[in-house]
């Protein structure tokens, strides 16, 4: 007898690039493995894009890595998600933490902040001066949420278990910054429980922010997804590739060999003449033999970009 009930996807990826220019080769690794990721389980994978903050948006970014995903054979599941349309779900959330008196306004210059004596995992710890004075309630507060040091702990699938107190490690954090716009660490919670998000594939530079996610999906009732954080692509001085390291845009009009320098760097092992395959056929081939396994255990990972290879001696020196 036919199966005619539909199938329940167990597993829903996502793939959430900031516009704050086109796909680089860095973006491109994010984007292959999450998907790979995703769709080696019959998964689905989602895409929502970030432009949270106008000021670091760039005009034309966000239709440009649409554009460059479906040339490269990267089609997503269900509608594209826009945080710059999500406010009112922010709000909620944030709203909902402010009842839980979890919330306080803080008034304290960027200085003053960076002045901290205490240097945790992401840079200077916030102290809590505003957790214990009465700030008055202005529009030009940042507001933060009271964090504790009961230790947040998860295991990531490549980079091992991971532990944080969030009070010393990180401190408050802010979830609205004093010019209203909601940050980050709070957008990213509310939409990955909204897009019903099981597994989050992204890199490893937001290690350190996870438990900061999972400290907010438990305040807020959420589930927790499973985390898997790739390594990042650095440049030869062992920069991370972004906009402001001037990465060069992925070359629409030549995707192949782009798409293999990806998947080597994913640690897959495609043979020489996939290269002169079509889109499709790399996707068959990449889907048959994803093999998560052999994904470098590492936070970075150096690429000559320039050549199309990787050297190991300058690998070792950097990562
Ligand atoms: N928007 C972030 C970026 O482009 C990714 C956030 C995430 O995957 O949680 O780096």
């Amino acid at each position: 007898m036919p199966n005619s009930l539909p199938t329940l996807s167990v597993y829903r990826g996502r793939f959430a690039p900031s516009p704050t220019g086109p796909l680089h080769f860095g973006s491109l690794v994010t984007a292959v493995g999450s998907y790979l990721e995703a769709k080696s389980r019959r998964g689905e994978w989602l895409l929502r894009i970030e432009d949270l903050d106008p000021a670091r948006e760039i005009p034309g970014a966000s239709t440009a890595i649409l554009n460059t995903l479906v040339t490269l054979g990267m089609e997503w599941d269900g509608e594209v998600l826009y945080q710059s349309r999500r406010n009112e779900a922010y709000r909620a959330a944030f709203e909902a933490l402010e009842k839980q008196r979890m919330l306080y306004p803080c008034i304290c210059s960027r200085k003053e902040i960076a002045d901290s004596t205490i240097v945790g995992m992401d840079g200077p710890v916030y102290s809590g001066t505003c957790r214990a004075r009465s700030v008055p309630i202005e529009d030009s507060a940042a507001w933060r949420v009271r964090t504790d040091n009961y230790p947040v702990e998860f295991t990531d699938a490549l980079q091992s278990r991971i532990q944080q107190h969030l009070r010393a490690d990180i401190g408050d954090f802010v979830l609205r910054r004093a010019d209203g716009i909601f940050a980050y660490q709070l957008a990213v919670v509310v939409d990955d429980a909204e897009q019903c998000v099981t597994h989050v594939v992204r890199g490893a530079d937001l290690l350190n922010s996870t438990s900061r996610q999972i400290y907010l999906q438990r305040l807020l009732g959420y589930s927790t997804p499973t985390y898997m954080h790739l390594p990042v692509v650095v440049n030869a001085v062992g920069e991370k590739l972004s906009k402001q390291t001037r990465a060069m845009p992925v070359d629409s009009s030549d995707p192949m060999p782009q798409l293999i320098m990806a998947i080597r760097f994913l640690g897959q092992t495609p043979p020489k003449e996939l290269i002169k395959s079509s889109v499709a056929s790399f996707w068959k081939w990449a889907l048959e033999n994803w093999k998560p396994e052999t994904i470098p255990r590492k936070k970075c990972e150096f690429a000559d970009i320039a050549y199309g290879v990787n050297t190991q001696a300058r690998r070792q020196l950097l990562c």
